[in-house]
């Protein structure tokens, strides 16, 4: 028995052949997709429990954010935005986020799923960098929420098992002397030993490697080259082996932070980071020697177009990347740097900077683009089978985007609709494992009214930002 039929949709199912069904259907049962086709031969076959009839509107596959970090949304807007990676990471991020208890934590992920849903993400990738392993307070505060979310997330575990070097220290605090009211948490704040950090990494994997929901799974992921050893980085890779996901790490994301003889990519080639289970966010200032190596390794990258023109870190070199066959996904980063966390904001800006940069209109052509929030993005997380396509088999994961919209009309190509002119609010409906998580804009998951986890959240936040002290 089919439990959901989709019909009447604009069904952009980002198969092999990139098929559009311009009158289009999908029958779900269960967790899974069970047909994709013309919603005449569907209705003729499907008998469904319950029919949803799209009207018209886009159907997608749910959208893979692979880059993203969640706490610090609640710092949004309030910091002065003059501020470079190091300035911003320093004196806003990590104090604030630092001063953060588990419960808001907890608000912080809900405010994030209710944004993240709204605008058709079904899968996330976080980057927590900011860990302290004395307890899993914080930690499971948040991994609670993304599981009454319905929607799919991966926890990236930060680890950092070595002190920046005595150079790198007095630069930061220099860059900390810009604040010098804000309570700035010692720098080797988040070092842990080796063997204790990779424990707490694999403990925390073993008790969500498979939970009840299927949704949840947890990424060994050390946190930058500077603070990780040789022997952290490799346990690592081994770890994403032993329990057949991924690991990822920021590389390359600003020029100060990593300058050596050899470069970052050519470092994590030799210590054994490098390969189909690794996905580095950023790469922004690599050569092209380093994405011939990407590309020789199989590793996969999550841009962060957005955060990168926010922080002004540059042009990653993602048109070398594509051209040389990498695997690359479009993250929105962190929520009060991209200031949003919402991929079909994101895209066009990205696809067309791109354009602008290199003087190349041909550069990121529309379908490439909306590959980057979805099939391409499930690759570049390990999850190509089954995530990223509406397809038979592979998990129902689906948004419907409301297409009815005089800034998405005329829309004679859907898919460059959705990447030049969708701002992402469009989103109407989003299943995700076969559970509708949002029907006509109305959310299923939380018990609070978004109202008032907004209320809420706003509150919070001034709370927070009062109690850090930056400004
Ligand atoms: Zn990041």
């Amino acid at each position: 028995m089919t439990d959901i039929l989709l019909t009447n949709g604009r069904v952009i199912t980002q198969d092999a052949d990139r098929t559009v069904y311009e009158n289009g259907a999908v029958a779900i049962e269960g967790d899974r997709i069970t047909a994709v086709g013309p919603t005449e031969e569907l209705t003729a076959d499907y008998d469904a429990e319950q029919r949803i009839d799209v009207n018209g509107g886009a159907v997608v596959p749910g959208l893979v954010n692979p880059h993203t970090h969640v706490s610090d949304i609640l710092l949004r807007g309030s910091f002065s935005e003059d501020r470079g990676l190091l300035d911003w990471l320093y004196n806003v991020k990590r104090p604030g986020t630092l001063a953060m208890d588990p419960d808001e934590h907890a608000l912080a992920a809900t405010l994030y799923c209710i944004e993240a849903i709204q605008s058709g993400v079904t899968t996330f990738v976080e980057n927590d960098t900011e860990v302290i392993w004395d307890d899993w307070a914080d930690i499971e505060a948040k991994l609670d929420v993304y599981d009454r979310s319905g929607i799919r997330n991966v926890y990236g575990a930060g680890m950092v098992d070595r002190g920046a070097d005595p150079t790198f220290q007095e630069l930061v605090r220099d860059i900390q002397a810009r604040d010098a009211d804000v309570d700035h948490p010692p720098l080797d704040t988040f070092v842990v030993e080796t063997d204790a950090v990779v424990d707490e990494v694999a403990s925390l994997m073993e008790a969500y490697h498979e939970t009840a929901s299927g949704r949840q799974s947890v990424w060994p992921a050390p946190v930058v080259v500077e603070t990780t050893t040789n022997r952290c980085f490799r346990e690592a890779y081994e770890l994403a082996e032993a329990y057949d996901v991924m690991t990822t790490a920021h590389v390359a994301e600003a020029e100060a932070q990593e300058q050596r003889a050899i470069s970052s990519i050519e470092y994590l080639r030799n210590v054994g980071y490098l390969g189909e289970r690794a996905l580095l966010g950023h790469c922004v200032q690599i050569s092209e020697s380093d994405v011939r190596i990407l590309a020789a390794t199989d590793t996969a990258v999550a841009h962060n177009f957005m955060a990168n023109m926010r922080l002004a870190t540059g042009f990653a070199p993602v048109a070398t990347m594509l051209d040389a066959g990498v695997t690359v996904g479009l993250g929105t980063d962190n929520s009060i740097l991209s200031d949003t966390v919402n991929p079909l904001s994101d895209v066009g800006a990205m696809a067309s900077g791109h354009r602008g940069y290199h003087r190349d209109p041909g550069l990121v052509p529309a379908q490439k683009a909306f590959d980057m929030i979805t099939i391409d993005a499930a690759a570049a997380i390990g999850r190509r089978d089954s995530l990223g396509s509406i397809e038979v088999g592979k998990q129902a994961d689906i948004a419907i985007v409301d297409l009815d919209h005089p800034h998405l009309t005329p829309s004679p190509d859907p898919v460059f609709t959705l990447v030049h002119n969708a701002q992402g609010f469009e989103v109407e409906t989003v299943v995700c494992a076969g559970a509708i998580v949002m029907r006509d804009r109305e959310l299923q998951s939380f018990d609070d009214s978004v109202d008032e986890i907004l209320t809420a959240a706003s509150e919070t936040a001034s709370d927070l930002v009062a109690r850090t002290g930056f400004d």
